[in-house]
């Protein structure tokens, strides 16, 4: 059985901790490899390699850390095709899909090629006689990226960019159900000719995330997972004086206005709630249907589900993957066993579709009629089952989604500009689509939710991940003629 190791010391290295977790295929539900999960001790080598590498990657200079990353984005983009494969056969989303985040965590690469505005500081002349001040931006040490198994590829990427770029060392923890991307991430950053330490990776499980948190020379952490544990990683690491940034969890409403056009947003519903067999963070998971939209709404998504094809990565025409482990596809099905104990709808079963029997697959599922209380609308269930609440009115719409716990995304449906303005304006939600249904900021904003989307203060990648992975220090200069210089206890005021 394949072994898959840390990376650490700008090569690879074996656990010798004796825990192992199975990597699966979830495409055929065999194990394809196992990964060596850290001990403590695996973490200390790793932030001990992290912290010396520190030394001199901090003192690199912008151009040169900048030239790493540049050749970073040339190499990766030579490899698409290969590093698509690889998260198709570890994670089950389709190739194609893969590749697409492939392009968005590219993105997060090229704004980090262009860092070097973000990192200018001010400057004030005379802001007292001869004096002058200036701030400047410094890394912060050794930081840490903790993240999620349904973006491999891209979630590393909106962290470990910006924070190299920035002049810290990295060490990502990767999720343990698919855990090879990083490893090639490793291997090409070495290639583009990062220095040895710069970039680690730790594979593991809650011994990694717990060192980690406890570590005294790790001095930032960026998470990225489930809400229960972006709260625990938060407080952990907060409470051990670590600057982090949490994101959790999401249940994302899609606002379906009676002047929308049924079929564009049956189209971008059906898109949203699907694509990666719903496990994304940015996954639409409820519409939320105003008064006479309803009807054909839900007809017109119902309609174009039997045609999605559900198939493994390795059949160019399958559109939807299968769910990430056997343990998380029978827990989305339960949902539907619940929906109808509940009193909810089941239009759609995925349970009753026509996909390969081995592996991790169910195919699509609609829910109508649900309402909060309910099991499928309450909970982030995370895989392919969209669920319809009816409501009679915008007011009663925006209600719902302002008290869902959750706050990641949302987008409403209408051909009224005024209505989507107002919406913008009242939705308690971090990141709104007008007519787009997975509202992704591009690199050079941020991303973050609101509410129990998130712990801290700060969002991901862009500007903000600039602010994060740095911080400020301000310089009060005076080149004094000695011959005027003389003792004055006074408190120093500006004149
Ligand atoms: P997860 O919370 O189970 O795991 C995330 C990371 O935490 C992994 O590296 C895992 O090893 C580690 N971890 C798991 N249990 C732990 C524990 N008890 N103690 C310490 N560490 C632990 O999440 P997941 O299942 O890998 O990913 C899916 C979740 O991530 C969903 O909730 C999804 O919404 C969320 N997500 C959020 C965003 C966002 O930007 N807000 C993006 C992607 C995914």
């Amino acid at each position: 059985m394949r072994t898959i190791t840390h990376w650490i010391d700008g090569a690879p290295r074996a656990s010798e901790s004796g825990r192992t977790s199975p990597v699966y295929n979830p495409a055929t539900g065999e194990v394809q490899a196992e990964v060596g999960l850290a001990s403590l001790a695996e973490v200390d080598a790793a932030v001990a390699s992290a912290k010396a590498a520190f030394v001199s990657w901090r003192a690199a200079s912008i151009a040169r850390r900048t030239e790493v990353m540049f050749k970073f984005r040339q190499i990766v983009d030579s490899r698409r095709a290969e590093i698509a494969d690889l998260i198709s056969i570890e994670h089950g989303k389709v190739p194609s899909d893969a590749a697409g985040e492939l392009a968005r965590g590219i993105e997060n690469v090229e704004f980090a090629c262009g860092i070097a505005p973000m990192l200018k500081g001010g400057y004030s002349e005379q802001v007292s006689t001869g004096v002058d001040v200036y701030s400047i931006r410094q890394p912060l040490g050794v930081v840490a990226g903790i993240t999620p198994f349904n973006f491999p590829a891209m979630v590393p990427m909106w962290m470990f960019a910006n924070a190299i770029a920035c002049g810290n060392t990295f060490i990502l923890k990767p999720s343990e159900k698919d855990p090879s991307v990083a490893m090639l991430i490793a291997e090409m950053l070495k290639e583009a000719g990062l220095p040895d330490g710069v970039f680690t990776v730790l594979q593991g499980d809650k011994v990694a995330v717990d060192g980690i948190l406890a570590h005294p020379d790790i001095a930032a952490v960026s998470f990225v997972g489930s809400t229960p544990i972006a709260q625990y990683v938060y407080s952990t690491g907060t409470a051990n004086g670590k600057r982090v940034q949490a994101l959790g969890g999401a249940k994302n409403h899609m606002l379906v206005l009676p002047d929308a056009d049924v079929d564009l947003a049956a189209d971008s519903a059906v898109s949203a709630a699907y694509g990666s067999a719903g496990e994304r963070c940015m996954a639409v998971s409820v519409v939320v249907a105003v008064g006479s939209v309803a009807d054909p709404l839900v007809d017109a998504i119902a309609a174009r589900l039997p045609k999605l094809r559900v198939g493994p990565g390795t059949d160019p025409s399958a559109e939807m993957g299968p769910l990430i482990t056997g343990e998380h596809r029978d827990k989305v099905a339960g949902y539907l066993e619940s929906a109808t104990v509940q009193g909810a709808t089941v239009v759609v079963d995925g349970r009753e579709g026509d996909f390969p029997s081995q592996g991790f697959f169910l195919g699509a599922s609609l829910v109508d009629n649900a309402a909060p209380g309910m099991a499928v609308y309450d909970d982030e269930i995370f895989g392919p089952v969209l669920t319809v609440v009816r409501v009679a009115t915008y007011d009663e719409g925006l209600a719902l989604i302002n008290g869902n716990r959750y706050g990641n995304g949302t987008a409403i449906f209408t051909r009224d500009g005024g209505a989507a303005r107002q919406f913008q304006f009242d939705v308690s939600v971090g990141m709104v689509g007008v007519n787009v249904p997975i509202p992704v900021p591009v690199s050079y904003y941020s991303f973050g939710g609101w509410k129990a989307s998130i712990f801290g203060d700060t969002s991901i990648y862009g500007p903000s991940g600039v602010d994060f992975y740095t911080r400020a220090k301000v310089v009060t200069s005076r080149w004094p003629d000695p011959a005027t210089s003389s003792v004055d206890l006074g408190f120093p005021r500006t004149s």
